[in-house]
């Protein structure tokens, strides 16, 4: 099935089928996911809150402990290995920094094997990285949220591990440093060669920094690809909406074409019979037409763009478009699809 495709030739780490139960009586937390991860690739871990990434992420850290299923990692199985024997990094939301060392020396920390200057270097330029080059002397306490999150980042990948778990490693941060921040880090990975799997319920943040997604929805993994399958060729409404925004449409589907109210129109994938569709906002044009069947009922001003609410009959969709487009509310338009739709299961 779509998706599901796409196994890494040699996989670095194999996660298989894993399952944990926190109480006896609810829904298993996480319900057999299976991943792979190939060397120096980065997965994110996507999902609305409580759909089990923390949980699925614990478990390959060694934090938890599965009821059912197996990690591999490096081709050994370490399901049920404690974490510090594991040769995996993690940063996790609370930062647990050592409070009596300066934020200098909590870099260095993982590098107690290397030369003394070798080691100094090493973590002034991961200070640099980050952005705190001016605050290595510095104890954690006497810094910011975001700036400890900065820290613990630059005291995992000091070590260039081989896999470092990153859970939601930028919550702290503002909009703009956390931009930088996920590039920074991004690059760094790539130039280490180290993987990571990230966990966030940001699906901008997933989009910009992996190369392949994982969607979590109530326990399991409901569709993985990269961050341009997923967006194109979601599989559900439930993906179609988590990532981005979608309109649901339907319509009558006969191998690559669907008929719809909005005539016949290409879609992303074979289907036959009734389907339902995901069109995506920016794939609506919007042509002014006093005659139009569409009217403009809101409108939301982005800068670079803008969101029209638009009713026909009884929908309303969700149109996106340029900055030249300028229809007041109360315009009467008619709205052209263009590109493929994607039939939804
Ligand atoms: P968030 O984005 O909010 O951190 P998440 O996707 O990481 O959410 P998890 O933290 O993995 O989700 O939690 C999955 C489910 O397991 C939730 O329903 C949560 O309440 C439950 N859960 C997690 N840890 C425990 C625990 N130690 N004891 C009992 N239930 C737990």
């Amino acid at each position: 099935p779509l998706g599901f495709r796409q196994r890494p030739a040699k996989p670095l780490l194999e996660v298989d089928r894993l399952r944990k139960t926190f109480s006896h009586a609810g829904a298993a937390a996480v319900e057999r996911v299976s991943l792979a991860l190939g060397e120096g690739e980065l997965l994110a871990l996507l999902g609305p809150s409580g759909c089990g990434k923390t949980t699925t992420l614990r478990m390959i850290g060694g934090f938890e402990d599965p009821d059912e299923g197996s990690v591999a990692f490096e081709g050994r199985d370490i399901t049920h290995l404690p974490p510090e024997a594991r040769g995996i990094g993690f940063v996790f939301q609370d930062y647990a920094l050592f409070p009596h060392l300066s934020v200098l020396d909590n870099v260095k920390f993982g590098l107690r094997k290397l030369p003394r200057a070798q080691a100094q270097a090493r973590a002034e330029e991961m200070l640099r990285l980050v952005g705190l080059a001016d605050l290595g002397k510095r104890r954690p306490h006497q810094l910011s949220g975001g700036q400890q999150q900065r820290v613990a980042l630059a005291r995992a990948l000091a070590v260039a591990p081989k896999l470092i778990l990153l859970d939601e490693p930028f919550s702290n941060l503002d909009a703009k440093m956390r931009v930088e921040t996920r590039q920074e880090v991004r690059k760094l990975l790539k130039e280490t060669g180290s993987a990571g799997i990230l966990v966030t319920h940001d699906q901008e943040e997933a989009l910009a920094l992996a190369d392949r997604i994982a969607v979590m929805d109530a326990g399991r993994v409901v569709q993985m690809g990269t961050p341009d399958e997923i967006y194109r060729n979601p599989v559900s409404e439930f993906v179609a909406n988590f990532i981005g925004r979608s309109n649901i449409l339907t319509g009558t589907a006969n191998g690559m074409n669907v008929q719809t109210a909005f005539g016949n129109l290409p879609m992303s994938r074979a289907a036959n019979g009734a389907v339902t569709l995901a069109v995506r906002p920016e794939q609506i044009m919007l042509d002014a037409d006093p005659n139009g069947a569409a009217i403009i009922t809101g409108r939301e001003f982005r800068g670079h763009d803008q969101i029209y609410w638009v009713q026909e009959g009884d929908d309303c969709l969700i149109v996106i478009s340029g900055p030249g487009q300028q229809h007041a509310i109360g315009t009467r338009v008619t709205m052209r699809i263009c590109d493929c739709v994607v039939p939804l299961t």
